[in-house]
C-alpha cells in the first residue's frame, strides 16, 4: 500500500510562492490585501513569500491608487520588462517570434513570411538562432532570459519535447525540444529550457488565460490554418485524452460523401472549412497572401463574398453545433483563417446552429481572438513560463542574464 510522501516545509514554501507568482503572472499587479484573499494565506505569509520573489527580481512594490485614510496603497506587480521569455509559432507559411515579459507584456516582435509546403527541420532552427539574435538584441542589458516556448501545427509529446507528426511541416517523429535546445547551446553558450506545445492546445491556453475566454473555464480554440487544430480547455485544464493527443477537430467527419483528406478519411471539417476550401470558394489562390488582404485587393462586392462564402459558413456551423452537443464550451474562439472569414458567414453560422439546436437553451458564445499576439504565440510564451511558474526561486537560480 502507499502511502503519501511527507509534505516538508520547503515544499510548502515552493507551492507557495508559486502560487502567488502565477497570480501575478496572470493579474499584473494585485495588493498584499487580493493576494491574501486569493490564497488564503495570512498577512504575514505573503509579506514573506512577496519579499522572496522580490529579492530575486521576479516582482516589485510600488505605490497603487486608493489606499485607506489618502495614504496611496502598495501593489505588488510582475517586474516584466527585466524577466522575458522568447516565443515562437512555426506556421504553415511563416514565423513569428516575439520577445515577452513576465505578465504577458509583448517586448518585441519579429514576423519572417516563408513557402508553403514541407521545411526543413535545419532551416527551422536556423531562423529561430537568427530570430533569437535579433530579439537579444532589442531588449536591455540585464534582461533576464527565462526560457523558450514553441507552437507547432501538429501532434506533440510536450513531456518529452517530441513531434510525433507536423503534416503540414512535412515532420515525422523529430526530438525537436532537444534539438533546439542543443543548438540553442552551441549558438550563443547557453543551454535554456524549451517547450513545445501543439499550436491549437496553447491557443486554447492564451485564449483562457488572458484573451477572450479570460471569464470562463471552458473554451474550444480553433486555429484555421491550412487545416483545422483544436484545443479544449475544461475546468481550465486543457483536455490531453487517453494518448494526449485530443483535440483533432479537424478531422471529425462531417460529410462523409466528401473530399479526401490528407489524414486518409474523407469529409473532415477541415476539407470542408480549411484554407483549401474557402480560397476556391471565392476564387483566390492560396499562398498569395491573407485572406483579408486578398479581399481587400479583389474590389470584390462584400454581398458577391458572402455568397461564395455561404457553402464554407454551412459547413463551419455544423461543425460548431458538433462541438456545443459534444463539449459545450462556454466559448468557441475562432482564430485563423476562420476569423478571417467570420464577418462574412456569421449570419449563416447562427442561423445553422439555430436550426440544429431548436431546444437547447445553452449556447457558447463564439469569439474572435482578443491578444495582441497571435493565440499560439502567446501560448507559447505561456508556455515557456510554466517552469518559472512552478518553482520560481529554482528557475531563476539558472536563469540567464543579458550581457
Ligand atoms: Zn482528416
Amino acid at each position: 500500500m502507499l502511502k503519501p510522501s511527507p509534505v516538508t516545509p520547503d515544499e510548502v514554501k515552493r507551492h507557495n510562492l508559486a502560487r502567488v507568482m502565477r497570480y501575478l503572472h496572470e493579474n499584473g499587479e494585485l495588493s498584499r490585501s487580493d493576494l491574501v484573499l486569493l490564497t488564503g494565506l495570512n498577512r504575514s505569509t505573503i509579506g514573506a513569500l512577496v519579499s522572496d520573489l522580490a529579492k530575486v527580481g521576479l516582482v516589485e512594490e510600488v505605490s497603487g491608487v486608493g489606499g485607506s485614510r489618502g495614504r496611496p496603497s502598495l501593489v505588488v506587480r510582475t517586474s516584466s520588462s527585466h524577466n522575458f521569455v522568447l516565443a515562437f509559432d512555426l506556421g504553415v507559411d511563416r514565423i513569428v517570434a516575439a520577445a515577452v515579459g513576465l505578465g504577458g507584456e509583448v517586448l518585441a516582435t519579429i514576423h519572417r513570411s516563408r513557402e508553403d509546403g514541407p521545411y526543413p527541420v535545419k532551416k527551422a532552427i536556423a531562423t529561430i538562432l537568427e530570430s533569437t539574435d535579433e530579439l537579444f538584441a532589442s531588449l536591455p542589458t540585464g534582461a533576464v532570459w527565462l526560457g523558450v516556448g514553441i507552437a507547432i501545427p501538429g501532434v506533440v509529446e510536450t513531456e518529452l519535447g517530441f513531434i510525433r507528426k507536423a503534416p503540414n511541416l512535412g515532420w515525422i517523429d523529430v526530438p525537436f525540444g532537444q534539438l533546439m535546445t542543443d543548438s540553442l547551446c552551441a549558438h550563443i553558450g547557453v543551454c535554456p529550457t524549451v517547450v513545445l506545445g501543439n499550436d491549437a492546445n496553447l491557443g486554447a491556453v492564451a485564449e483562457f488565460v488572458r484573451g477572450a475566454a479570460t471569464a470562463t473555464s471552458s473554451v474550444v480554440y480553433l486555429s484555421g490554418d491550412v487545416g483545422v487544430g483544436g484545443g479544449v480547455v475544461l475546468g481550465g485544464k486543457v483536455l490531453a485524452g487517453g494518448s494526449g493527443f485530443a483535440g483533432e477537430l479537424g478531422h471529425m467527419v462531417v460529410n462523409p460523401t466528401g473530399e479526401p483528406c490528407n489524414c486518409g478519411s474523407r469529409g473532415c471539417w477541415e476539407t470542408e472549412v480549411g484554407r483549401d476550401a474557402i480560397f476556391s470558394a471565392v476564387g483566390f489562390l492560396p499562398g498569395q497572401g491573407s485572406f483579408s488582404d486578398l479581399v481587400a485587393e479583389s474590389l470584390t462586392e462584400l454581398t458577391d463574398i458572402k455568397r461564395a462564402l455561404s457553402g464554407v459558413g454551412e459547413w463551419v456551423g455544423v461543425g460548431l453545433v458538433n462541438l456545443m452537443n459534444s463539449i459545450d464550451p462556454n466559448y468557441i474562439v475562432l482564430g485563423g483563417h476562420l476569423a478571417e472569414i467570420y464577418p462574412y458567414i456569421s449570419e449563416v453560422v447562427d442561423a445553422r446552429i439555430d436550426q440544429s439546436r431548436p431546444n437547447t437553451q445553452t449556447r457558447a458564445h463564439i469569439s474572435l481572438p482578443s491578444l495582441l499576439l497571435n493565440s499560439p504565440l502567446a501560448g507559447a510564451a505561456e508556455a515557456a513560463f510554466g517552469p518559472l511558474l512552478s518553482d520560481p526561486l529554482h528557475e531563476m537560480d539558472r536563469a540567464f542574464v543579458l550581457i
